[in-house]
C-alpha cells in the first residue's frame, strides 16, 4: 500500500522536475512572461510534490508513544502549506502580468517553446491521471490534491501554449501579460480549494454528511440498538474518527455489550478500512439525558 502512494508521488517528483528545467530554458531565450510565470509554477509544483511525497511517507507511520493518534493530519499539514505557496505564486504571476501588460515587450515564440508547453500538458495529464487512481485507492488526501492541481496545470499548460500560437500569427505581444494573467487566477483557485480541503480536518471538522450519515445508520440497522446518540466524527489524513453513544436495553450484560461493540466497530470498518471507533454504550433509559 505505502509503496504504491510514495511511487506515485515520486513519479510526479520527476515529471515535475523535467518540466521545470525545459519551461525555464525556453521561458528565458523567448523572453515571454507566460511561459517564464509557468516555469516558476512547475518549480513550486516541484516543491509541493516533494512536499507530498514525504508528507505520504511520515503520515503512514504507525502510532507512537508522542502521537497516539497517529499522523494522518501531516497529509492535511503539508497541503495546507502546498496551497500557500501556491497562493503566492498565483500573486507574483498576477503582479507580473499586469506589469507586462501595461509595458509589453517583444516576446520570441520558437516552435521548441510551443513544443516544451505541449509536452507538458501531455506529461501533466498522464501523471495526474495515474495520481488520481492510486489516490481512490489508498484514500490519500495529498495524492488527491496533487492530481487536482496538475489536472487544473494541463488547461494552464494548453492556455498559454494557445496564446503564444496567436502572438507567433499576429505579433500581439501584450497578450503575454494577459495570458499571464489568467494563469495567475487559474492557480488561485487551486490554492483556495486546496486550502479547503487540507485545512478543514486540522480544524477537526466533521466527516463530510453522507459519509458520516451512512457510519450512523449502520450502527442503528442492528436490532439491539435502542438508540444512537452523540455523534462526532473528524479525519485526519486517510484515518478517519468516529465516537458515539450507543443505548441497548436495561439489563443487558457488560459481556454482551462488549460483543455488540466489538462486532458494530468490525462492520464500520467496512464502510471505511482506516476508521478508528470509540463507542459508548449505555441503557436506554439514561439515553436520552447523554
Ligand atoms: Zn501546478
Ligand atoms: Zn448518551
Amino acid at each position: 500500500m505505502t509503496t504504491r502512494k510514495s511511487s506515485a508521488a515520486r513519479l510526479s517528483v520527476f515529471s515535475n522536475s523535467a518540466l521545470v528545467l525545459m519551461k525555464v530554458a525556453v521561458g528565458l531565450a523567448s523572453g515571454s512572461v507566460s511561459i517564464l510565470a509557468e516555469a516558476l509554477h512547475s518549480g513550486l509544483d516541484l516543491l509541493a510534490a516533494v512536499i507530498a511525497w514525504v508528507s505520504v511517507r511520515a503520515a503512514d507511520r504507525p502510532p507512537d508513544d508522542e502521537h497516539p493518534y497517529g499522523h494522518g493530519k501531516l497529509e492535511n499539514l503539508s497541503g495546507t502549506i502546498e496551497a500557500a505557496l501556491i497562493l503566492a505564486t498565483a500573486l507574483w504571476i498576477g503582479a507580473e502580468g499586469i506589469e507586462r501588460l501595461l509595458h509589453p515587450r517583444p516576446v520570441q515564440v520558437s516552435a521548441l517553446a510551443l513544443l516544451v508547453l505541449a509536452v507538458s500538458a501531455a506529461a501533466n495529464l498522464l501523471v495526474s491521471r495515474h495520481l488520481f487512481r492510486v489516490a481512490r485507492a489508498e484514500q490519500s488526501v495529498a495524492l488527491e490534491a496533487d492530481a487536482h492541481h496538475l489536472s487544473v496545470d494541463v488547461y494552464t499548460s494548453v492556455g498559454v501554449l494557445a496564446g503564444l500560437a496567436l502572438i507567433r500569427a499576429t505579433g500581439w505581444h501584450w497578450l503575454d501579460g494577459l495570458i499571464a494573467v489568467g494563469l495567475a487566477v487559474a492557480i488561485a483557485r487551486i490554492a483556495w480549494e486546496l486550502t479547503h480541503r487540507a485545512a478543514h480536518p486540522l480544524l477537526d471538522a466533521r466527516l463530510p454528511e453522507a459519509e458520516e450519515s451512512a457510519l450512523v445508520a449502520s450502527i442503528r440497522a442492528d436490532p439491539r440498538v435502542l438508540d444512537c446518540h452523540a455523534v462526532r466524527s473528524r479525519s485526519a489524513g486517510a484515518w478517519a474518527y468516529l465516537d458515539a453513544h450507543v443505548a441497548v436495553a436495561p439489563g443487558t450484560t457488560l459481556e454482551d455489550a462488549d460483543r455488540l461493540e466489538e462486532e458494530l466497530r468490525a462492520r464500520l470498518r467496512r464502510h471505511h478500512p482506516r476508521l478508528d471507533v470509540l463507542l459508548h454504550v449505555e441503557p436506554a433509559a439514561s439515553g436520552e439525558q447523554g
